[in-house]
């Protein structure tokens, strides 16, 4: 059968079990190239017939599935970050499915999480924002227009933009004119969690001249919001000794809030 496997943000160690146990069992490996941090495939038998999809199609890859699974071969198919974030995953599994190929799926650790982790941030701080909107920018995929950046900048929440680099300038037009502030902070985090990861903070205004002073043009999360740097937010509630949960009961003393920090 195939296996879908997430390979995590970058970083070797940070790998599910799961994924390093398909990953070791694997008679053929097909890697997303491009973002795959090639020294996962240092975990794979020596017998392993590895394939990198950067320069392949979608037939190609489905052929080389079709080809090991009517052998009997164990696949797995390694997409960077989690594969149901942009992993083009779908189209395969319908293939699959034409075919009669059984597959699963093994969740990896996404790179907006690797890039939270980075930065020392939680994307949804009470007072702040408690939603988190994925999006990125139209490329050569279209995007639906009820799903423009200006919509959902409006909600002045978390967003973090994948797949959107090359068109900082553009971003922030969009972002400004749909309602941050332009001084609202934003992050690039280039290669999170790699050894080279690099990571900035800025402004939504100077995210472009952030990314050509540094150089960054691909492999980059753009994050933006408040909880970047946060001046007064909310405490949680769930650990609030004012109030109790299933497992705790209430103390009285009263907590200030929201809390300065
Ligand atoms: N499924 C992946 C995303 C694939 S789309 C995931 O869950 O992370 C590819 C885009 O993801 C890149 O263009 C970049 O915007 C982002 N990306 C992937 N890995 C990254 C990393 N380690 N650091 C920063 N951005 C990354």
């Amino acid at each position: 059968m195939v296996n879908f496997v997430g390979a995590g943000p970058g970083a070797k160690d940070l790998l599910t079990i799961r994924a390093y146990k398909l990953i070791s069992k694997a008679g053929v490996i097909i890697y997303a190239g491009s973002l795959v941090n090639p020294e996962l495939l240092g975990y794979a038998d020596d017998t392993c017939k590895i394939y990198n999809s950067a320069a392949m199609t979608l037939e190609e890859v489905i052929d080389i599935m079709a080809d090991a699974c009517s052998k009997g071969i164990e696949v797995v198919r390694l997409h960077t970050g989690d594969p149901c974030i942009y992993g083009a995953i779908k189209e395969q599994m319908d293939r699959l499915d034409e075919l009669g190929i059984p597959y699963a799926c093994c969740p990896g650790v996404s790179s907006f999480c690797g890039a939270a982790a980075s930065l020392g941030i939680e994307y949804t701080l009470p007072g702040i924002s408690q939603s988190v909107i994925i999006t990125r920018m139209e490329g050569r995929t279209s995007v639906p227009s009820r799903e423009s950046i200006e919509s959902f900048a409006a909600h002045n929440a978390t967003m973090v933009l994948f797949l959107s680099t090359g068109m900082l300038g553009r971003l922030s037009q969009k972002l400004i004119s749909g309602g941050y502030h332009k001084d609202t902070p934003a992050a690039i985090v280039y290669k999170a969690t790699w050894d080279d990861e690099k990571k900035y903070i800025c402004t939504i205004d100077t995210l472009e001249a952030t990314a050509q002073k540094y150089n960054i043009t691909r492999t980059a999360l753009i994050i933006v919001g408040n909880v970047l740097t946060p001046v007064i937010y909310s405490r949680s509630e769930l650990y609030n000794p004012r109030f109790g949960t299933g497992y705790r009961k209430a103390s009285t003393p009263e907590i200030k809030n929201p809390e300065k920090i």
